[in-house]
């Protein structure tokens, strides 16, 4: 048996014991060292999304050290330190093939139950996922940070889908933890005219530090018309767009230039209005951004060498058994919180 963060309803989670998952041929059985919370896990945990139906253990930004292998598994062994991808994909299927991982016909993802399937996650000391998600870790990365490493591929993954010229002017709508990272590419990229843009200024304090030269706060500025200001009336040349609802998406719309690109990241909404005439008649491209397909290992090298830092975006670790409540801590906003880890 193992000890596990199981929802057993929604706003339910308690520490359990669990039997240690079965592992197939093709798997590894990996005991986590650290698994963060995500902001998706906290919108699926009040079943606002609907995609954390109870019974189950969340967690999909994990890492942690190979227990055991299923008979088929020749590239890793017992001891070896790896994280995973979230998207557990077919490897198989049309979108597979070609590197598409985000996109396979078949996907899961790790810790989600949405009605079409159930998945239990890493918020345990063990977990199930098939060697061809895994990573190897180097050495010298502790586990919290590793645990960072699929936040990180969304970032570099919506970067890759546009990535600006050092000198165009950049607006990142919302500056949570993905923001913060997108950021931080764009910074790597040699981008040098980001403006973040946030209603907590905490966050923008943080944005600032990470690489945005500017910051605009939509409770004291119109943004559309701050970040003309900002850019000799023309607008940016891109914006990504981090949150999700219909007036930050439009921000990220009305603050780019005639011509500019939209990265579309956030989705908390499933469905916003769009602004038809001035996306047409100013011909802009959106692009929206899934998750990530093969830029696990660039972001492993990211981490390693210092590029992206993700240290000043863990406020806490914490026991398996403190999740219960550092969940609901989340739940109410407590906005001095931003990566949470938990080491099962
Ligand atoms: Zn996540
Ligand atoms: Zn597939």
């Amino acid at each position: 048996m193992m000890r596990a963060l199981l929802l057993t309803d929604y706003k339910t989670l308690s520490v359990t014991e669990m039997p240690i998952p079965e592992i197939g041929d093709e798997d590894v059985l990996v005991r986590v060292r650290a698994c963060g919370i995500c902001g998706s896990d906290i919108h699926g945990y009040d079943g606002s999304t609907g995609r954390r139906i109870p019974p189950l253990v969340m967690g999909h930004e994990a890492a942690g050290v190979i227990e055991r292998t299923g008979s088929a598994v020749g590239d890793y062994h017992a001891g070896d330190r790896v994280t995973f991808d979230s998207t557990v994909s077919c490897g198989t299927c049309g979108f597979c093939r070609l590197g598409q991982v985000n996109l396979c016909d078949n996907r899961t993802v790790l810790g989600v139950s949405c009605g079409d399937y159930r998945r239990h996650g890493a918020f345990a000391e063990y977990v199930s996922v098939p060697a061809r998600i895994l990573y190897r870790l180097p050495d010298h990365l502790p586990f919290e940070r590793a645990a960072l490493i699929e936040a990180v591929s969304i970032a570099v993954h919506a970067v890759g889908r546009h990535v600006p010229k050092p000198e165009e002017a950049v607006v990142v709508v919302g500056a949570g933890m993905i923001g913060v990272l997108v950021i931080q590419v764009l910074r790597e990229k040699g981008c040098r005219n980001i403006i973040a843009v946030d209603i907590d200024k905490e966050k923008l304090a943080l944005a600032e530090r990470m690489g945005a030269g500017r910051t605009l706060n939509p409770k004291h500025a119109d943004i559309p018309a701050a970040v003309r200001e900002l850019t000799d009336g023309r607008g940016a040349d891109a914006s990504f767009e981090v949150v999700g609802r219909a007036d930050t998406v439009l921000a990220a719309i009305q603050s780019v230039r005639k011509g500019g690109t939209v990265v579309l990241i956030g989705n908390l909404s499933p469905r916003v209005e769009l602004p038809l005439q001035e996306v047409v008649s100013r011909e802009l491209s959106l692009l929206g951004s899934c998750a990530s397909s093969g830029e696990i290992p660039a972001c492993i090298d990211l981490l390693a060498r210092g590029a992206v830092d993700v240290g000043p975006l863990i406020s806490l670790t914490a026991s398996l058994e403190e999740g219960p409540a550092l969940f609901e801590r989340l739940h109410h906003g407590d906005n001095r919180l931003m990566k949470v880890i938990l080491q099962p």
